[in-house]
């Protein structure tokens, strides 16, 4: 590779599934892609960070979707889904659901890295509570936490704002919430920040029809 030529970092996973889990190829495409002496960076959001040249960005997205990986934007973006392991199964734990919703909203752009979660169940292993969007499966409903920031010392729990909502229902809201939030955010207020200013009760009175 040029040694001048700009790299870009991709977030990859290998999608929404039981557990955050790579194949032998997966591994594989990622290796042979890897620019020599650079490293793989392992984050905490289940997802790795590779940096390609700039050129090249495209080609490797393919490739890597070839083999059944995700890639996302690293940056001000809404990140990849963190899910639970499903243990329960996908049916009855809501793994389409979690499917669908991580189509429609990560990758989108916000003023500051959104992290979703989603948990199929109340013992809550995908620890929806403590990210900006928690999305809790309860019975035959979802549940729809914001707020939740996991850092620091101003760590704090995500609040409730809707509860047994349908699927459809679930899309709708939190694509809403993060419509405002992307119009009305300032350029790296965190959602949490956001919500204290502009008010969780005015926040959730947008959110027409479903309490
Ligand atoms: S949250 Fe529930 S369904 Fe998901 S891995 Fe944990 S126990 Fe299993």
């Amino acid at each position: 590779m040029d040694q001048t030529e700009k790299k870009v970092k991709l977030a990859v996973n290998g999608g929404i599934s039981f557990g955050a889990k790579l194949n032998a190829k997966q591994l594989g495409v990622i290796a042979e892609h890897l620019i020599d002496g650079e490293e793989l960076e392992l984050t905490t959001f289940q997802q790795l960070y590779i940096e390609v040249p700039e050129s090249k960005v495209e080609f490797v997205k393919e490739q890597f979707r070839e083999a059944g990986l995700s890639c996302y934007p690293v940056g001000n973006y809404v990140k990849s889904l963190r899910t639970c392991n499903f243990c329960k199964g996908a049916e009855e734990e809501g793994m389409p659901v979690a499917i669908e919703l991580n189509e429609r909203i990560a990758g989108k752009q916000v003023p500051f890295t959104l992290r979703p979660a989603y948990t199929g169940c109340p013992i809550g292993c995908g620890e929806p509570l403590v990210n900006d969007i928690g999305v809790m499966k309860v019975r035959d409903g979802y549940d729809l936490y914001i707020g939740g920031y996991g850092k620091g010392k101003i760590a704090q729990m995500g609040i409730l704002i809707m509860e047994q909502l349908t699927p459809e229902q679930l899309y709708e809201a939190v694509e809403k919430i993060i419509n405002i939030y992307a119009e009305h955010g300032k350029k790296r207020e965190p959602l949490f920040k956001f919500i204290n200013r502009y008010g969780f009760e005015n926040l959730k009175s947008q959110l027409v029809g479903y309490e």
